[in-house]
């Protein structure tokens, strides 16, 4: 395999720059020999995948020979990266992933495709994923309390004594059980707010003035409660033996320093992996448009007409995904429907957080992604979509509208968000952490299933599937059941 290689690089190292096919097969095939001659040389066949976890993925391709120039800064390369956020700290500059990690997923994706590579949702994520989940569980009888904060989770030596929570709001008088969903042609759905006409009015309507954010960590509505009700908002303290037996924590792993100190203090295995399991908060907008795909451009479709899921693009926004699919659960005026929506979503650098007091701070981070949006549309979005961008311009007009903004203005009336509370920071698979990750009963709390895409599931990778095994998992190490989980083991 060597020998080929060498021959390769030989062979068409002069030619790469200026034969962009021969360039794409050229890499395609240094990667795939230089993954087999590093899976043979680091014995990853008879060790498993988890043994060049030492490694970042770039850094273990290079150790092991691959083109620096054209392979390990390459598209396919990169593009994993890009679609798992792996930059430290946000940085691009740092990309950061474990070589194992990345490996196994990668062949899984390749050798274990179910139908297709990728899957895209055909609503949103909360309408696909958590709606049935939830749905499921009501049907089982699980009893759900919405607008109660998790403040801390408090443990003695050995397990899990008391769990102090807030009652964020109260109900409508009437209201006996909240129901979370909103229905869109016939979809139930997971709003972005609350259903604000189920909570009591005087509350409902504080919330809506002051743009309170229920689920921000650095959300100012207990001063505000406090100012208008002359008191503070109801705590609740849930006590072993009394509320609970036992406690599943499925809040992810960014937020276990600011609620779970006493547990951290007293499982130097849990501190380790809160350590070294690390997080990158995210950014995304998304955008409507008057045009078709190919009318703003983009001459790549296949004829069988798949849109493209797109990574390795210029940062500050390197995936995009056209998601024209969802066109059609959504309700629009008739003479407003949009021919094109497109997601684009990226890491976010940002790494130093201010305390709960600083209620500004998300509105500086939104600020701050809308500006990357606009200057993404502005600068770079012509590679893609040169119909309507030049370098330095967009013509606006293109976007659906309709708040009544005038062109340059109209950026305002599509969807931006940073992603930067602790809970909602994406986990990453940076080099050397899997080792670190506890299995969901592994803490040194006995009562304690830690659960979500930050155990050790086999996967080790941010994603629905990790998370969905974890719970399998938490399950098993409760009740026996699932005795399998598939993908928890290597091949
Ligand atoms: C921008 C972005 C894009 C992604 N794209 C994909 C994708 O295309 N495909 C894919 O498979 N995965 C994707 N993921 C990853 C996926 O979203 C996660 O893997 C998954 O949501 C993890 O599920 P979880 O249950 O472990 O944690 P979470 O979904 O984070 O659930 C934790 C829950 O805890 C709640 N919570 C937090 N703090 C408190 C508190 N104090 N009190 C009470 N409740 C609290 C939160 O509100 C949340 O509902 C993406 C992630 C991001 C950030």
């Amino acid at each position: 395999m060597k020998r080929l290689r060498r021959w390769l690089n030989k062979e068409f190292s002069e030619i790469l720059d200026s034969n962009d096919n021969l360039r794409r097969l050229f890499i395609s095939a240094d990667l795939g020999i230089t993954i087999l001659i590093g899976m043979l040389e680091d014995r990853v066949f008879s060790e498993g995948f988890d043994v060049i976890n030492k490694y970042d993925y770039q850094e273990w391709l290079t150790k092991h020979g691959a083109n620096v120039k054209y392979t390990v800064e390459s598209a396919p390369v990169r593009g994993f990266y890009d679609l798992t956020f792996a930059y430290e700290k946000g940085d691009f500059s740092k990309p950061n992933i474990e070589a194992g990690t990345i490996l196994r997923s990668m062949m899984r994706i390749a050798l274990n495709y179910k139908g297709a590579i990728m899957w895209k949702m055909q609503a949103g994520m909360g309408d696909t994923m958590f709606t049935p989940y939830y749905q499921v569980l009501k049907a089982r009888g699980v009893k759900f309390e919405f607008f109660n904060k998790v403040e801390e989770v408090i443990a003695d030596s050995d397990s899990i004594q008391q769990i102090r929570l807030t009652q964020q709001v109260a109900l409508k008088e009437g209201v006996k059980e909240y129901n979370p969903l909103v229905n869109v042609k016939d979809l139930d759905c997971w709003p972005d707010r609350p259903n604000y006409d189920q909570l009591n009015p005087v509350q409902a309507a504080l919330l809506q003035e002051n743009k309170i954010n229920l689920e921000s960590f650095w959300s100012n509505w207990s001063e505000i409660y406090k100012q208008n009700f002359g008191q503070s908002l109801p705590q609740k303290t849930l006590v072993k033996g009394v509320d609970f037996d036992k406690v599943i924590y499925g809040i992810s792993i960014a937020s276990l320093p600011h609620l779970c100190p006493t547990l951290l203090a007293q499982d130097p295995n849990l501190q380790t992996m809160s350590d070294k399991v690390k997080t990158v908060a995210t950014q995304a907008y998304q955008v409507w448009g008057n045009k078709s795909l190919s009318d703003l451009g983009w001459t790549n479709t296949p004829p069988s007409g798949e849109e493209p899921v797109l990574s390795a693009f210029v940062e500050p926004f390197d995936t995009w995904a056209s998601m024209d699919q969802l066109l059609d659960k959504e309700t629009w005026p008739a003479d407003q429907e949009p021919k094109n929506v497109a997601y684009f979503c990226s890491a976010l650098p940002l790494d130093s957080y201010p305390p709960s007091s600083d209620y500004q701070f998300p509105n500086v981070w939104s600020e701050k992604v809308k500006q990357n949006a606009i200057g993404n549309l502005t600068n770079s979005i012509h590679h893609l979509w040169p119909k309507v961008a030049g370098d330095g311009s967009f013509d606006w007009n293109v976007l659906v509208d309709l708040d009544c903004q005038s062109a340059e203005n109209r950026f305002n009336s599509q969807f931006w968000r940073a992603n930067i509370d602790p809970s909602e920071r994406y986990v990453l698979s940076v080099k050397d952490s899997t080792q670190h990750r506890l299995d969901t009963d592994k803490t040194a709390f006995k009562n304690l299933y830690i659960t979500g895409d930050w155990i050790k599931i086999g996967l080790n990778a941010g994603c629905v599937e990790a998370a969905t095994m974890a719970g399998m998992q938490t399950s098993r190490a409760i009740c026996g059941h699932p005795k399998i989980i598939t993908g928890e083991k290597d091949f």
